[in-house]
């Protein structure tokens, strides 16, 4: 600690990360005063607040959340929870998003955060300012707008901010030649709520990530004839009917004709882009230096301390993680950074460290726009900061558990979220089919964890 009394937070977004910031805050509330949660909207949960509509709030806010009418989770709940707060018993492992709402506002309950959550404040501005004796000769100026009348603003200075302002808001629309030639209808999956509207339509998706093969299922139950454009390896495992594959959109023609990279051509009604989304922080001032580069954020310590100002901190940028738990583990090392418990080494060192790790991921051959999905490695990660910060680690069957769900969305797509996950007392886990049959866990993973 640094003799200052207790230390002031402020957490940036109610979403699940800055939940589970706020959750521990007030968990130590020997070193730590409880915290300031800024929430744009008048709910909890973030990305999880299904919104039906499209655009804009009443109070000419965009609409956060991307969720989608029909989506049930792509992570049992088994491992997707909260390590310290379980889904209730009799959900199936895969639950619809209202679930996922239910469950963190039990969290808000369970742990007490509702009272320290500001709704309907949009964080404007956090400014850095030097103070004699603060935490690191460092505190910030946070200023807030009041959600319905913008003309109202706050400023409270805090020792350390944690931002959890989430990363699938802002749609990231790839740049292809022609794109304003296209005549059909141009959509981005921030915007799509259910199949319906597209029905019977022959429909471009761009992109196979969660959310695209997602979509692609969905339009295939409504008679959509769905090509799926993309650039990984051809998936193998069988897709829904009406859906097929294609290499991705190099071009729009003249005539609005979409191109691909084999010279094949289609001209769809409908032409969706499941590509994700762009970082922003907008409210950063602009001195603490964080760049956001193609797709990459830094340089942030660990992926969440800028070295220069390092009682910031962002917190749930990695991608391809299992993002509760990652959001527990990242908020206890911050706590641990800033009760003192983990000595952050000098600004030089965390400059080399990130340059070092950067490189060394590059030399993976790992493009710039993928280092933040950590993937597998997100286990060591996790494990890395408990052991940095002095807090328990995940369960070891938590990794396991989650990599055997990713080899069975591999394999079969249509059918994965149908398994019911049992994990034992002993901390073993089983899995059982549609029919209650137990299903062999995949041996790659076995012998990987
Ligand atoms: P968010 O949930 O986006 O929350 C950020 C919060 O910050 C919001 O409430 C927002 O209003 C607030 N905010 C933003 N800017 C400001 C500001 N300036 N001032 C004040 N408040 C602000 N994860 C899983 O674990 N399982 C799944 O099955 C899964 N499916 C997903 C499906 C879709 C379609 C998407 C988009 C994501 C999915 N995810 C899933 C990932 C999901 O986003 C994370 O689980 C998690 O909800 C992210 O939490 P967050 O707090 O980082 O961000």
């Amino acid at each position: 600690m640094s003799g200052l009394g207790k230390l002031r937070v402020a957490v940036i977004g109610a979403g699940a990360a800055g939940l589970c910031a706020a959750r521990h805050l007030l968990s130590r509330r020997d070193t730590f005063a409880t915290p300031v949660v800024y929430e744009l909207s008048k709910n909890i949960g973030g990305t999880w607040v299904y919104e039906e509509r499209v655009g804009c709030y009443d109070n000419g806010l965009p609409i956060h959340s991307s969720m989608y009418r029909d989506l049930r989770t792509n992570i049992p709940k088994e491992v997707m929870s909260f390590p310290d707060f379980t889904f209730a018993k009799h959900l199936p492992s895969f639950v619809h998003h209202t679930e996922v709402r239910k469950y963190l506002e039990q969290y808000c309950d369970h742990f007490r955060l509702w009272d320290h959550i500001q709704f309907g404040t949009s964080v404007a501005s956090v400014t850095p300012v030097d103070v004699k004796g603060g935490w690191n000769g460092l505190a910030w100026d946070v200023t807030s707008n009041d959600g319905e009348d913008h003309s109202k603003s706050t400023t409270e200075r805090f020792d350390a901010v944690m931002v959890c302002n989430g990363h699938f808001y802002d749609p990231y629309i790839p740049a292809i030649p022609g794109l304003e030639k296209f005549k059909g209808r141009l959509m981005h999956s921030h915007d799509y709520r259910s199949a319906e509207p597209l029905a019977g339509k022959s429909v471009v998706l761009l992109g196979a990530g969660l959310s695209g093969l997602d979509i692609a299922m969905e339009l295939s139950n409504v008679d959509a004839q769905v090509i799926l454009s993309h650039g990984q390896r051809p998936l193998t495992c069988p897709l829904p009917p009406g859906v097929q594959q294609a290499p991705p959109v190099t071009s729009v023609l003249d005539d609005g004709t979409l191109e691909f990279k084999n010279g094949e051509r289609a001209k769809p009604e409908v032409f969706l882009f499941c590509t994700g989304y762009n970082f922003t922080f907008p409210f950063l001032d602009k001195k603490v230096g964080v760049k956001v580069q193609e797709h990459l954020v830094w340089p942030l310590y660990k992926f969440i301390i800028p070295p220069a100002y390092p009682s910031l901190f962002i917190v749930g940028i990695c991608r391809a993680i299992c993002p509760f738990p990652h959001f527990h583990i990242q908020s206890q090392f911050v706590l641990s950074v800033l009760d003192g418990s983990f000595r952050l080494p000098s600004r030089e060192e965390m400059e080399k460290d990130i340059e070092l790790d950067i490189a060394a991921r590059c030399g993976r051959g790992i493009a710039t726009r993928h280092i933040l999905k950590l993937d597998s490695e997100q286990w060591a990660y996790n494990d890395e900061l408990a052991h940095l910060g002095g807090f328990k680690p995940l369960p070891r069957y938590w990794s396991n558990l989650y990599e055997s769900n990713k080899v069975f969305r591999a394999r079969d797509m249509l059918n994965y979220k149908t398994y019911n996950y049992t994990v034992l007392e002993n901390m073993e886990w089983k899995v059982h089919d549609l029919h209650g049959l137990q299903l062999q866990k995949p041996l790659a993973v076995k012998k990987q964890m």
